[in-house]
């Protein structure tokens, strides 16, 4: 392990550009649920007998508020409760050694930006929990904690319509921006890509990986348990984010 941490700090070292991209694994060293993989809540399917992508689709946001809304509601209240951790803070770190180290997260609880991630640098490609909006007269409502506590789904104080997240749920389209910035960057090109905590259940999260190892750059994993990308990295750690991103960040200058 301690060899393979090295060889990806070597890797680092020599690299300027340098994307790392993250899932709820990082976050899972905060106490917040996953949904696949180690610790996943949905590896099955939940209460109603549905897939988690079905629970939480745009679709179902329409047709059951309350069924989607008790979903988002779980991720939420353990948003809420719970607060960014040393591997977050590990890759704030990073990006201050590493002025051009990117951060492209799957991620909506907001904790790279709570734990000082540069925005100019940071790309949430699922959006954000908060703040609510509604769905039929587009009023922002700030108050997301007051509404975890009543019952869903949460309703517009001014027309009464349902409220949403500013999150992309499954079968939405990505935020055009995000997606700009992502393939603009990925046209220049990063000599690293790691990715961390995340089951890559997506293609724009799996073509940055397979686009820099064509192109001759290093990639790495960071993850306790194997996914489709464990084959195609250059290293895989495999442990907790938690674990490799501060000890990696111990090896590098
Ligand atoms: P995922 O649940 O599909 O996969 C999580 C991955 O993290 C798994 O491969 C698991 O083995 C790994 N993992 C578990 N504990 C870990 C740890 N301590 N360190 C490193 N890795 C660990 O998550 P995903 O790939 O991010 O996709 C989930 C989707 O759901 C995303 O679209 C995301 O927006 C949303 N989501 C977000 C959060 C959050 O914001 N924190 C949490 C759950 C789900
Ligand atoms: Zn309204």
């Amino acid at each position: 392990m301690e060899q393979a941490i090295i060889r990806v700090a070597q890797a680092i070292e020599q690299a300027e550009r340098i994307l790392l991209i993250t899932g709820a694994g990082l976050s899972a060293d905060s106490g917040l649920p996953t949904y696949r993989g180690l610790g996943g809540l949905y590896n099955g399917h939940t209460d109603e007998g549905l897939p988690i992508e079905a629970a939480l689709s745009g679709s179902m946001l329409q047709r059951d508020p309350a069924l989607c809304w008790k979903y988002l509601a779980e991720l939420g209240k353990a948003c809420l409760s719970a607060q960014p951790n040393a591997g977050h803070r590990a890759i704030v770190e990073l990006q201050r050694r590493k002025p051009e180290c990117w951060l492209l997260t799957q991620n909506i609880d907001g904790y790279h930006r709570a734990a000082g991630s540069p925005a100019e640098r940071l790309i949430e490609i699922h959006g954000e929990l908060a703040p609510l909006y509604c769905q039929s007269c587009g009023a922002v409502d700030p108050q997301l904690a007051e509404h975890l506590s009543r019952p869903l789904p949460p309703k517009c104080r001014q027309c009464g319509g349902v409220l949403r997240p500013p999150v992309v749920l499954f079968e939405e389209m990505l935020p055009e921006r995000a997606i700009g910035t992502l393939y603009a960057e990925l046209r220049k090109g990063f000599a690293v890509v790691i990715s961390i905590g995340t089951s890559a259940s997506f293609p724009y999260i799996v073509e940055p990986v397979l686009r820099t190892r064509q192109a001759g750059g290093f990639t790495a994993e960071i993850n306790p348990t194997r996914t489709d990308l464990s084959a195609a990295v250059d290293v895989h750690l495999q442990s907790r984010a938690l674990d490799v991103l501060p000890e990696l960040l111990r090896h590098i200058q």
